[in-house]
C-alpha cells in the first residue's frame, strides 16, 4: 500500500482521535525511519520520546523473537522467571524496591493514584496545572489540561490542581483528606516545563512533613531521557511511588509502579491486576532495552548529546527572532517559539526530518538517546532551513 492508500482506510476504518502528519512508516533503524515509499527520515521524535534505544534495537529485537517462541503470555496467575527479572532490575536502577506491572503509563499512573488511597486511607490528590497523566478517567482528570476532560464529564472526585513550580500553593491546598502530590519532574506535554530550582525537594519535604505521598510521573523523563536514568536522580530527591512506560520496553507497551516495601505493602492480593500486565514478551522486551541503556551509558550519552543539541539550538535562538527559548535536560528539549509551530513541523517532514509541536507554540525534540552528533548536526541544519523559510 502507498501513503495515501493508508491514509485512505484510516479514514474509513479508523476512530479519528490523532491528528496525525501524512505519513506512514515502514520500518527503522537506530535513528533513521524509512516511510512506505521509501524516503528516509531522522527521527528527533522516538516515538513520543519511547525509543530511547532506537529502532529495530538487535538485541531488543532478538529478545522478542526468542520470548514470542517460548511463551508470550500466560497471565498473573502463575510465575514467570522474566517477570521477577525485570522487577529485580528496576528496583536495582531506581530508588524502589517493588513494582506492579501496567502496560502504558496512564494505567501506571492509574494504579498509583489507587495504592495512594488505599495506603493513606485519603481520598485527595493534588496534581499540576498544564501536567499530562495520560487519558483514562482518572489520569485525565488529574491531567491539568481542561481540553482533554472537559466533553467527559463527570469526571471522578478527589483532585486538585495547583500551579507547577509554586511550593505556597501546594501547601496551601492540603487538607485532612490529602492522600497524594503528584507530578511530573519535567512537564512533557505542557511544553517541557523545567521546575524552579529546589522545588521537587520543597515537595518531597512538605509531603513528608504531612504525612502524605510524592508521586512521580515519570512516563516521559524516565530512563535516561534527561541524562540520569530517572529525573528524580538529575533532582536529587526520593519519590514514594515513581511511574514509568514509554521508553521502558524499547518501544513494546509496558509500564510500572515502582514504590517502596512500606508502602507496596498496602496492596493485598486481589487489590489491583491486570491480565497483560508484565507478561512474558513485554519483560523480556524490557529487560533488554533497559540492558541496552545501562551497557551503551545511554543516561550519559543523553547528558553529553543533549548539552552539544541545546548550544547548536541556542545559535538557532540568535539568528530567528521568533524562538523565545532553548531549554530542557538531556535529549529532552524544547524550543518555545512566539508562532504557532505547526507549520514548522510539517516543513521539517518534507525536508525529512521528524519533530513534534506540544504546548501549542513549543517544538519538542526528543531524538533516540543512541543518534549521533552528525545526526544532530544534521538535524540542526534541516531546522535552520526550514526556520529560515518560515521567517
Ligand atoms: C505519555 C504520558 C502519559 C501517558 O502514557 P500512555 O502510555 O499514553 O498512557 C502519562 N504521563 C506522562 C508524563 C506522559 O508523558
Amino acid at each position: 500500500m502507498n501513503t495515501q492508500e493508508i491514509i485512505d482506510l484510516d479514514k474509513k476504518f479508523v476512530m479519528q482521535t490523532y491528528g496525525r502528519q501524512p505519513l506512514a512508516l515502514s520500518h527503522g533503524k537506530g535513528a533513521e525511519v524509512w516511510d512506505v515509499e521509501g524516503n528516509s527520515y531522522l527521527d528527533c521524535f522516538a516515538g513520543i520520546a519511547v525509543n530511547n534505544v532506537g529502532h529495530a534495537h538487535p538485541k531488543v529485537a532478538l529478545s522478542i523473537c526468542h520470548q514470542a517462541q517460548r511463551l508470550i503470555h500466560c497471565s498473573n496467575v502463575y510465575y514467570t522467571q522474566e517477570q521477577v527479572e525485570l522487577a529485580q532490575l528496576l528496583t536495582k536502577i531506581s530508588p524502589h524496591d517493588r513494582v506492579f506491572f501496567a502496560n502504558s503509563g496512564a494505567e501506571a499512573n492509574e494504579g498509583a493514584i489507587k495504592l495512594a488511597r488505599k495506603y493513606t486511607g485519603k481520598g485527595e490528590i493534588i496534581a499540576t496545572e498544564n501536567s499530562f497523566h495520560g487519558r483514562t478517567l482518572a489520569t485525565v482528570t488529574a491531567t491539568g489540561q481542561d481540553k482533554y476532560k472537559e466533553p467527559f464529564k463527570p469526571l471522578p472526585a478527589g483532585f486538585k490542581h495547583v500551579p507547577y513550580g509554586d511550593i505556597q500553593a501546594i501547601s496551601q491546598t492540603i487538607t485532612e483528606d490529602t492522600a497524594a502530590v503528584i507530578l511530573e519532574p519535567i512537564q512533557g506535554e505542557g511544553g517541557i516545563i523545567i521546575p524552579p530550582q529546589g522545588y521537587l525537594r520543597d515537595v518531597k519535604n512538605l509531603c513528608q512533613h504531612h504525612d502524605i505521598l510524592l508521586i512521580l510521573d515519570e512516563v516521559q523523563t524516565g530512563f535516561g531521557r534527561t541524562g540520569e536514568m530517572f529525573a528524580s536522580q538529575l533532582f536529587e530527591v526520593e519519590p514514594d511511588i515513581t511511574t514509568v512506560a514509554k521508553a521502558m520496553g524499547g518501544g513494546y507497551p509496558i509500564g510500572a509502579i515502582l514504590a517502596n516495601e512500606r508502602i507496596a505493602s498496602a496492596f493485598t492480593p486481589g487489590d489491583h491486576g491486570s491480565t497483560f500486565g508484565g507478561n512474558p514478551l513485554g519483560c523480556a522486551a524490557a529487560k533488554a532495552a533497559i540492558e541496552v541503556i545501562l551497557d551503551d551509558n545511554l543516561a550519559y550519552q543523553s547528558r553529553v548529546l543533549g548539552d552539544y543539541f541545546k548550544k547548536k539550538l541556542e545559535s538557532l535562538k540568535s539568528k530567528y527572532g521568533f524562538i523565545k527559548e532553548v531549554r530542557g535536560r538531556g535529549l529532552m528539549i524544547g524550543l518555545e517559539m512566539t508562532i504557532s509551530c505547526d507549520e514548522i513541523v510539517s516543513e521539517a517532514l518534507k525536508e525529512g526530518l521528524l519533530i513534534n509541536c506540544t504546548a501549542g507554540n513549543v517544538l519538542r525534540l526528543a531524538p533516540p538517546l543512541v543518534i549521533s552528533q552528525g545526526e544532530l548536526d544534521k538535524a540542526v541544519e534541516i531546522l535552520d532551513r526550514v526556520l529560515g523559510k518560515i521567517s
